[in-house]
């Protein structure tokens, strides 16, 4: 199944969410769109259209990194004491070689760094737990943890934890519902699906 497909489910079950709830129309509007993005989540593990869009640019990316490279090492050469100017010197050429050699398929990963570092600023759990999760995904082979029970336990941590933080009832079992919507549309009893789902990774992985 496809992203849109998988959205439109996603912001179906926000819908119903909502109307179970009885919220206010803005909230309505919110967990739609969040079912749908929830519904998209599990699909962080394909080398596809989807990871390129949440992804930073990867150019971007490399460019700041490098940036960054040689103003350290200019700023370590003129200010640095004897052994602070060569430390200094010494990691900003290796912040530079390591930029040059950033690959599209790392750029998931760093998001991943990204949106952790940011939670830990910003000290919402929710966000550090995304973090992990998003590291996490892109490492693991397609249609893995991120679609298995564990991933749905996992990911229900976050929106327990995104739903404390933004005070607005309904986020939880938004999130929820669409997170499980795209594993019941990934089954492999459905006849448009070629393969199934691991839900019991790592204790069994019998595709369902
Ligand atoms: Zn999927």
């Amino acid at each position: 199944m496809n992203g849109t497909a998988h959205a439109a489910i996603g912001a179906a079950a926000g819908f119903v969410v909502a109307n179970t709830l009885h919220t206010s129309p803005s909230t309505t509007l919110f967990l739609v769109g969040l079912g749908g993005v929830s519904a998209l989540v599990p699909d962080l593990d394909i080398d596809g259209k989807l990871r390129e869009k949440i992804t930073f640019s990867h150019h971007l990316i490399q460019l700041v990194a490098q940036l960054i490279g040689i103003l350290m090492v200019v700023y370590s050469f003129f200010e640095g004491s004897a052994d602070e100017r060569w430390i200094g010197m010494g990691i900003g050429m290796v912040m530079m070689a390591v930029s040059a050699k950033i690959k599209q398929k790392h750029m998931l990963t760093i998001t991943g760094i990204g949106v952790l570092l940011g939670g830990i600023s910003l000290q919402e759990t929710w966000l550090i737990l995304l973090g992990i999760y998003i590291l996490i995904a892109s490492f693991v082979s397609h249609r893995s943890y991120t679609h298995s029970i564990l991933g749905v336990l996992f990911f229900g941590i976050i929106a327990s934890k995104l739903e404390a933080s933004l005070g607005i009832n309904g986020v939880y079992y938004t999130c929820l519902a669409g997170y499980i919507s795209h594993l019941i549309a990934d089954l492999k009893i459905l006849p448009f699906n070629k393969r199934g789902v691991k839900l019991f990774l790592p204790i069994s992985s019998i595709e369902i």
